[in-house]
């Protein structure tokens, strides 16, 4: 399969040269040239495989001039045997709602799914190329756990991972900093989540310093992670056995939305996706009304969507302008000068799609502590903001993404319940481990320095 730039059309690139570069040079993301389009038949054909096998199926139709069937299916099932369920993924009801838990890889979120794949990913990549890689990623917590716990050990790989200091949970914090690895580096950057991602964007722009250190990137616009994701989406579809679906997805980069919308494209039948937001409500008031102008980052009880510009959105808006890569990259000055509307006729199309609500502090307690009371489940704050917009929405009979383990956020259920969930038995040892990271600037030539150094 052929990939292009959505700000540049002209330019073709494989597999290999997308999933190692992550961005392009032009500052866009890469996206298929072309979108295989499932029938029935072809459908009816998936829907019996198991999560392994129908991953295999849909990542293979982005991958196979990378890496064969074969090799890959061998290197999915090595994946997901570090998951503690069997089918990688599980469903469950709160009342009438179903959630789809994503969160029993070994770091407790859904960001396990993707990096778990991309980890072996790079080492299958290392196998046939003499390279050493330096992998640089901003996390707002559980990206770099994703992240670490995927490329710890590994050879010919270090990872660098940038988390906004003080405003990710302390357990989310340790399941990083604890690990013991040379080729893990943790830097906590005096600043936001935007702020560290500003960094890592800045330190791919710079052609000279990104090369000289041969980086890599692993954040959620990478497109290897946005394949892996897609495949619970359609895996949902088949298990619930409807004949449409529709999601909740508590949002931030409008990556794992973003696969939802991939698999609606490929002809799985979608009925909505809902986007779901916390206070940084930029998604909702854009899908809502057009208005995509951030504001500042507010720290809320779901760190992980404590973002304002969501890079993945980018793809969506190229796909809503009919993969126009011209109309795209003028847009995207547009947002970069944080003066962006969506025109209507956009919207429009957007809205075919796409709902939106966003749940503000005191709503997340709510739903915790209703959750808690009428059915007995503790929901992460993450999970409670998708399950609160589906309510918001009167969208019962939608499956709500549960993003994350609600171990990993003890203070936001314990100021809902007074309770919270143990971390299971293998991540005991997180709590009362050494630490290690660097506290930085939020500069990034303090940053290159550090990086400079280690490597
Ligand atoms: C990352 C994350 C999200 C948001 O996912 P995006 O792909 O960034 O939209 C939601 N919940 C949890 C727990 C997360 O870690």
């Amino acid at each position: 399969m052929k990939y292009i730039s959505t700000r540049n059309s002209s330019k073709e690139y494989n597999f290999e040269q997308i999933f190692i570069k992550g961005l392009a040079d032009d500052g866009g993301l890469f996206v298929p040239k072309s979108l295989k389009k499932f029938n029935n038949d072809e459908l009816n054909k998936l829907k019996n495989l198991d999560y392994n096998g129908l991953s295999t199926e849909i990542i293979n139709l982005f991958s196979s001039d990378f890496i064969s069937k074969d090799e890959l299916s061998s290197l999915i099932k090595k994946s997901y045997l570090t998951f503690r369920e069997k089918d990688v993924v599980k469903f469950s009801n709160v009342g009438e709602i179903k959630l789809l838990e994503l969160f029993h890889g070994p770091t407790l979120a859904f960001k396990d799914v993707a990096m778990q794949f991309i980890g072996n990913l790079y080492e299958y990549y290392l196998s046939k190329n003499d390279q050493k890689i330096n992998i640089v990623v901003a996390t707002s917590g559980d990206t770099g756990a994703a992240a670490i716990d995927a490329i710890k050990g590994k050879s010919n790989l270090n990872i660098f991972v940038l988390h906004p200091n003080n405003r990710i949970s302390s357990v989310q914090r340790k399941i990083m900093t604890t690990i013991d690895e040379k080729n893990v580096f943790n830097i906590a950057i005096d600043g936001n989540f935007d702020d560290c991602q500003n960094i890592v964007k800045s330190m791919f722009y710079d052609l000279e310093f990104s090369k000289s250190i041969n980086m890599s990137g692993v954040n959620s616009i990478n497109w290897a992670r946005i394949i892996a994701q897609a495949v619970y989406y359609f895996y949902s579809y088949f298990k619930l056995d409807q004949e449409t679906i529709s999601f909740s997805v508590p949002t931030g980069n409008f990556g794992d939305v973003f696969a939802g919308y991939l698999a609606k494209k490929m002809g799985l039948p979608i009925d909505k996706l809902i986007v779901a937001t916390n206070e940084n409500d930029i998604l909702h008031r854009a899908i809502s009304k057009g208005d995509y102008v951030s504001k500042q980052v507010k720290e809320t009880l779901s760190p992980s969507m404590d973002i304002q510009l969501a890079s993945n959105f980018e793809r969506l808006i190229y796909y809503v302008n009919n993969s126009d890569s011209k109309i795209t990259a003028d847009i995207m000055k547009k947002v970069k000068q944080n003066s962006y509307n969506i025109e209507k006729s956009n919207l429009d199309i957007i809205q075919k799609d796409f709902l939106s609500e966003s749940c503000n502090e005191r709503e997340t307690l709510e739903i915790i502590k209703k959750n808690y009371e009428e059915n007995n489940i503790i929901l992460d704050p993450h999970t409670a903001v998708g399950v609160g917009a589906a309510k918001k929405l009167s969208f019962n009979d939608c499956v709500v993404l549960s993003t994350a383990h609600p171990c990993k956020f003890p203070d936001a259920t314990n100021s809902a319940i007074n309770k919270h969930e143990k971390l299971p038995d293998e991540l005991q040892h997180v709590l009362d481990k050494n630490e290690n990271f660097q506290v930085l600037k939020n500069s990034t030539e303090d940053v290159k320095k550090f990086v400079k150094s280690k490597v």
